[in-house]
């Protein structure tokens, strides 16, 4: 590794942390999950982490890529190995306006994007949290608050710059290398680090965002209204049904339906959201037309030893009826998880099942169980969850990579339909047959 490295000192720029350096303890660690690498480089731009990702190559396997360093499994760093952290590439440049056309550094956050955005009454469809990466949500998909409007995040990529395992700057659109265009939208960090990320952004108003509450023991009526409007409901309408909540009571907690309306006309949002409202008995309601900005939480950093347990699967319209029958039965035991169900649909739907390699679309709701807590607490979980699980099963199909804590060959499969993995296991062999890039939901090349 020492004349790897003395070369990597020769033609890194930017910062090189190594154990026993000033910020290796706050470096050595994404938001959640700890980790000793061996090294931690945070490029300064194209060219240091073409270095960088050369240096990994000669160092050995185990190399971890981090953009904002919310993902789950824990990705983001590793023992013993290397990682690179994009968090310095965090430009947003508007490179056009006609389209909106904006350029984003791979290690932006989304608080970055929307507030580079906002003075231009722009924004791109991303996730809820201003820390999440921009780089980890696109690369899976990204289910935010305008996802029924203006699709996934990686719907609305026109371009990327990949550096590709042998060091080399690769640029991917629908013109240029459409197919590894095809893999990074969806198929995660397998093929390289993206430095730069090309969005259309559309033009935003206002919006109405907020939440409406109801009683637990309302929950089964109110969640099957709710997906049941929320098939026809106008695409401006984005929705999340929150319950089961451990900090607000567990089987007590009340149901919140969080809701965003893409736009500020407030009778089309009144006709778009008062039917929610007539779900059940409201005990809290303070939707408000804020800056979509505004939509997007701060985001926080557990504290040590909070390990979480986090699954999802999507729903097909056929078997909504039966989920939600089933999360509404589990949300009244003792110790249910925390769950939340997605609206998908609408935008997301209409992109063609082979344009990209996010492979969901036809999915009306996606829903995440969450458990979190120290080791002692998740074990004890552990049991009623599996439980939980595989009652589900038969009637949920699929994962989501990025609200997913494992990474299993299972999980793999769940998120990539055979072939998906298989045509992304082509473009593997071709970006990166020596798999370089495996510290993500993996796509092997052989
Ligand atoms: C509080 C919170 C809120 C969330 N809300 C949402 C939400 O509303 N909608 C949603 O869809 N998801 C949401 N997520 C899930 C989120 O999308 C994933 O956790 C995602 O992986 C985070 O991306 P990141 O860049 O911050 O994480 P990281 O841990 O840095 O990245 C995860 C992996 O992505 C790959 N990667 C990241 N950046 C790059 C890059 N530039 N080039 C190549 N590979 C890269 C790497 O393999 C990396 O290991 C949320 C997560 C949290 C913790």
């Amino acid at each position: 590794m020492s004349s790897a490295l003395e070369t990597l000192r020769r033609d890194f720029g930017g910062d090189i942390i190594e154990p026993g350096g000033a910020e290796y303890e706050s470096a050595r660690r994404s938001v959640l999950a700890s980790g000793s690498p061996a090294l931690v480089l945070r490029p300064g731009s194209v060219g240091d982490v073409q270095a960088g990702v050369r240096f990994a190559a000669s160092a050995g396997p185990l190399l971890s890529v981090r953009g904002g360093g919310h993902g789950f499994a824990g990705f983001g760093t590793n023992d013993g190995g290397v990682v690179i952290d994009l968090s310095r590439l965090a430009s947003v440049e508007i490179i056009d306006t006609e389209p909106h056309l904006v350029r984003i550094g791979g290690g932006a956050t989304w608080g970055q994007v929307t507030a580079a955005l906002a003075p231009h009454r722009l924004a791109i469809s991303a996730g809820d949290t201003k820390s999440v990466g921009v780089g980890g949500l696109t690369l899976t998909g990204g289910i935010g608050w305008k996802v029924r409007k203006y699709g996934l995040a990686l719907d609305n990529v026109t371009a990327a710059e990949v550096i590709t395992a042998n060091g080399q700057v690769v640029h991917a659109s629908a013109e240029e290398n459409p197919e590894l265009f095809w893999a990074v939208r969806g198929g995660g960090g397998n093929f390289g680090i993206v430095t730069a990320f090309e969005f259309a952004a559309h033009p935003t108003t206002d919006v109405f965002h907020g939440k409406i509450a109801f009683p637990a023991s309302q929950a089964a009526t109110v969640l099957q209204g709710w997906a049941d409007y929320l098939r026809a409901a106008p695409e401006e309408l984005t929705s999340v049904a929150d319950f089961a909540n451990p900090a607000a009571g567990g089987p007590e907690a009340p149901v919140e339906i969080y809701v965003a309306f893409d736009g500020d006309d407030p009778e089309l949002a009144a006709q778009a959201i008062d039917p929610i409202r007539r779900l059940g008995t409201v005990t809290g309601d303070d939707i408000a037309l804020k800056p979509y900005a505004d939509t997007l939480a701060d985001g926080a950093t557990p504290p040590p030893g909070i390990q979480f347990v986090i699954r999802n699967a999507f729903v097909d319209k056929e078997s909504v009826s039966e989920v939600v029958q089933i999360l509404a039965e589990v949300r009244a035991s003792e110790g249910s998880p925390f769950i939340a169900v997605r609206s998908v649909g609408g935008a997301v739907s209409r992109v063609p099942d082979d344009a990209t390699a996010y492979a969901h679309r036809q999915a009306e709701l996606m829903f995440v169980t969450t458990i979190a807590g120290p080791k002692p607490v998740i074990g004890a979980a552990r049991p009623a969850l599996a439980a939980i699980w595989e009652r589900l099963a038969p009637h949920v199909n699929g994962a989501y990579a990025n609200f997913l804590a494992s990474a299993t060959e299972e999980d793999a499969a769940a998120i990539y339909p055979t072939q998906t993995y298989q045509r992304l296991a082509a473009v593997k062999r071709q970006y990166d047959p020596g798999n370089l890039f495996a510290r993500n939901h993996n796509i092997r090349p052989h």
